[in-house]
């Protein structure tokens, strides 16, 4: 098994350190390989990603680890591309792809940002009903390979982000397993890994990772693949809450 890490944001998007920094805690924790993920460039909500005329310097500089810490680690460039992404994912080593955005009545709607965005959103364009926005999400989600190139899919059940003590809706509901397993049977054909994303759980936010235990559960079964994520903003969440799930999936 390689000791890896290959979802963490760096000051070049929305994370607090810098690529040097997490690299070196990667080599703290002795890693095999670590993979820099920035957020890829979106017009409409511009203020949290990588710019456009930054790319080429981010490349660069991660490139430079490379070169930098090759006896110690194998590093590598990737990013976390937005299926509503304005930039191409060409040149880097790997692509995470990830659904934080839907397209409805030609706005986009975070669904990820704040509490109150999926019940807003529910309300605003599907009569408060909460299920059918998340119908709309993995509608989307089930093209994201597709759509992005991605290598890794990323936070499969991110629209399940805010519902901790099934705050905004029922995850066992007829209609939400529906939906996910549809999502789930269609990506586990492409052959590309789920990530195992535990961002929300270092935050406080979930005790449970993307996807949740039942649907790695389903995935498993059925043949996918999976990765293990931390999605860690900062140097101190790299690989955090990695060994209880190695434990618990024998993963
Ligand atoms: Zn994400
Ligand atoms: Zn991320």
């Amino acid at each position: 098994m390689i000791k890896a890490d290959y979802h963490m944001h760096t000051t070049y998007s929305d994370g607090d350190n810098k690529p040097e920094e997490m690299v070196l805690k990667a080599i703290d924790l002795e890693l095999d390989e670590v993979g820099i993920s920035d957020h890829s460039y979106v017009s409409f909500d511009p203020g949290y990603c990588l710019q456009p005329d930054a790319a080429d310097s981010y490349k660069a500089e991660i490139d430079a680890l490379r070169e930098k810490y090759a006896d110690r680690i194998k590093v590598l460039c990737g990013i976390e591309q937005d299926y509503y992404s304005d930039t191409d994912a060409e040149g880097y080593d790997y692509v995470i792809g990830s659904v934080h955005y839907l397209y409805l009545n030609g706005q986009y709607v975070s669904i990820d940002e704040y509490p109150e965005d999926v019940p807003a959103a529910a309300e605003k364009y599907f009569s408060g009903d909460v299920l059918a926005l998340c119908e709309e999400y993995y509608k989307t989600i089930i093209d994201v390979v597709n759509k992005t190139g991605a290598d890794i899919i990323g936070h499969f059940d991110l629209i399940s982000k805010f519902n901790e003590g099934n705050a905004l809706f029922d995850p066992a509901d007829a209609r939400y397993v529906k939906a996910w397993q549809t999502a789930a049977d269609a990506l586990i054909e492409t052959g590309r890994p789920f990530e195992i994303n535990t961002g929300a759980m270092s935050k406080g936010r979930r005790s449970e990772p993307y996807p949740s235990y039942a649907q790695i559960k389903y995935i498993k079964e059925k043949g996918g693949r999976f990765v293990l994520s931390s999605d860690a903003h900062n140097s101190e969440n790299i690989c955090f809450f990695f060994k209880a799930i190695y434990d618990k999936f024998d993963i």
